[in-house]
């Protein structure tokens, strides 16, 4: 059987497979967690960024009050960038909107400080439209930051997310803290291999999203998915979710649609034959220079990721 869940750095698991919540509108949020909690979902990810916490949390109190627990719960939230420089006050925000009072997983969402006191609250822009960054605020002083919300109780662990080799080997001297977490865009088409291999390393557990490519899913219409999925009578999204969690990884997916939610709980156990399709696929690619990165907000910041820099 695949694994179900992993050991964090903290001693506490992570559930394999987690349901994600970026992009999801207003009166749909609600329902889609309410509904993935009561198919079995165990692990619900979700930002302050995201402008959906509150429905994220009216589907937790519709879960809780039908009998799930919080402790069975593990709940993600990250810090947007406008407030690396208020770090527990975005916190307490979140956990406002969550109806919670605690998460067990707070991540920093990007490396990356915004201004906050620019002209938006969440997505500040110049006059020539760039982003409005604080240049001169290191994310190392944004983590020392986030290190501190462990005494408070409000935080079970805290990570990062969307960092390359390039911002952990910053940050891990620097740290008192090893990141329990690093989130980041994975799949066949970017599996990031010497980004998970060094967060293995490190003891740094790493959580795959957009596993299926993203809006619009377009990493299931690829052959050598198709080829697997065939190969295991299961579909391509269960072959796109089961190869993290056959690299040592927890993965999350997001949907709105019932049938979707539930058909993405099923992970299957990959054999060798198979990662040796779906490594071949990303050997090919990356031959061709082809790989695909489909979440690289315009921050006009090089994160140091070998396909950006
Ligand atoms: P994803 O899960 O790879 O794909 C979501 C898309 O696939 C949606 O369009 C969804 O459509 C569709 N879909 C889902 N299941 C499907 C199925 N079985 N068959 C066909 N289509 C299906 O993408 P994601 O939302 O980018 O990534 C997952 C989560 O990771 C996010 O929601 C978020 O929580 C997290 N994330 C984090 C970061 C970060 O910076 N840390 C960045 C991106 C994502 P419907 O919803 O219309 O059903």
């Amino acid at each position: 059987m695949a694994a179900t869940h992993f050991k964090l750095n903290t001693g506490a698991e992570i559930p394999a497979l987690g349901f994600g919540t970026w992009q999801s509108p207003k009166g749909e949020t609600k329902k889609a967690v309410a509904y993935a909690l009561s198919v079995g979902y165990t692990h619900i990810d979700g930002a302050y960024c995201y402008g959906n916490e509150n429905e994220v949390g009216e589907g937790l109190k519709e879960a809780f009050d039908s009998g799930v627990k919080r402790e069975d719960i593990f709940v993600t939230t990250k810090l947007w960038c406008t407030y690396h420089s208020r770090v527990e006050e975005n916190l307490d925000k979140s956990l406002k909107s969550l109806g919670l009072d605690y998460v067990d997983l707070y991540l920093m969402h990007w490396p990356v400080a915004m201004n906050p006191n620019g002209n938006d609250e969440r997505f500040p822009k110049l006059p020539d439209g760039s982003r409005d960054l604080i240049r001169d605020h290191s994310h190392i002083t944004t983590w020392k930051s986030m290190e501190k919300l462990l005494a408070t109780g409000k935080v079970k662990a805290i990570g990062v997310a969307n960092y390359s080799l390039r911002y952990l080997k910053q940050l891990l001297p620097e740290a008192t803290i090893v990141p329990a977490v690093n989130q980041i865009e994975n799949h066949p088409s970017l599996p990031q291999q010497e980004i998970v291999d060094f967060c293995h390393e490190k003891g740094i557990h790493v959580t795959a999203y957009s596993p299926l490519g993203s809006t619009g899913s377009p990493l299931m219409k690829e052959p050598a998915i198709i080829k697997v999925a065939e190969k295991e009578g299961v579909s391509p999204a269960a072959v796109l979710l089961s190869y993290h969690i056959a690299r040592g990884n927890s993965v999350l997916s997001k949907s709105i649609t019932p049938e979707r939610i539930k058909a993405n709980l099923q992970i299957v156990k990959l054999d060798e034959d198979d990662m040796k399709i779906l490594n071949d696929y990303t050997a090919e690619l990356t031959k061709q220079g082809k790989l695909v990165r489909y979440v690289y907000p315009a921050f006009g910041v090089d994160f140091g990721f070998p396909d950006k820099s």
